[in-house]
């Protein structure tokens, strides 16, 4: 089938060598909700996203979940997996619908080993995101809510490489580990200042340059780090 993949972890790789992975490799079409990978459990299947945003949250006793990392095009949403034998804590599912190019994990994970090249991209996916996690943590624990839903938008603009794109209030809420009524305040904020708009889950960013001056300095960061996969 004949499929353009644009995910930024195979674009880096030597030619000869993306080839005969994507011979291996199927395209599916990812709707919102779609589970990746459950936590306890090993992926079945290893997802490089071509569009869209695959979001890793981590779920407590009482179903309450926060976001720890998000992947769009510029990575391997089981990249941490396949490093290891852990089982993860985490559960990885679609936010934003989209599209992946997959590949069977276990063959994906012996391939790792063998193949210089994927293992080196793979590290250095691994360690931006790492990197962008760090910060993240930090950033959820120290600064406001708004400032947060700014940076926290622009990121997934980015990904998406679209000023519109569709999230629900729960989703939401859950991305930035926070209640419901304090993101439609945070959302109700940024929209009077006319930066987004925002209606029943279809946002759309009308101020860009606005909306990172509304960010906390995480922005920059983040972006600097996911900027480092664009060169490789
Ligand atoms: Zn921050």
């Amino acid at each position: 089938m004949a499929h353009k993949p644009s995910n930024l972890l195979l674009d880096s790789l030597p030619p000869n060598q993306r080839k005969a992975l994507l011979a291996r490799m199927e395209p599916v079409s990812l709707p919102i909700g779609t589970v990746l990978y459950r936590s306890g459990e090993q992926p079945e299947y290893a997802h490089f996203m071509t569009t869209g945003i695959a979001s890793i949250v981590t779920f407590m006793a009482d179903g309450a979940g926060a976001e720890v990392g998000l992947v769009g095009r510029e990575g391997l949403v089981e990249a941490i997996n396949l490093l290891g034998s852990a089982s993860p804590p985490t559960t990885a599912f679609i936010r934003v619908e989209g599209t992946a190019l997959r590949i069977r994990y276990a063959e994906l994970q012996k391939e790792l080993f063998t193949s210089g090249a994927l293992f080196r991209s793979i590290l250095q996916f691994v360690q931006c995101h790492g990197f962008i996690l760090s910060q993240l943590a930090a950033c959820n624990g120290l600064h406001e809510i708004e400032e947060r839903l700014a940076r926290w938008l622009l990121m997934v603009e980015d990904r998406v490489q679209s000023d519109k794109f569709y999230l629900t209030q729960e989703f939401l809420s859950e991305m930035l580990g926070i209640r419901r009524t304090s993101v439609s305040a945070a959302a109700g904020s940024l929209q009077k200042s006319g930066l987004i708009a925002y209606r029943r889950g279809n946002i759309q960013v009308l101020n860009r340059k606005g909306l990172e001056e509304a960010a906390c300095e995480c922005y920059p960061v983040v972006r600097d780090l996911a900027a480092l996969l664009n060169q490789s």
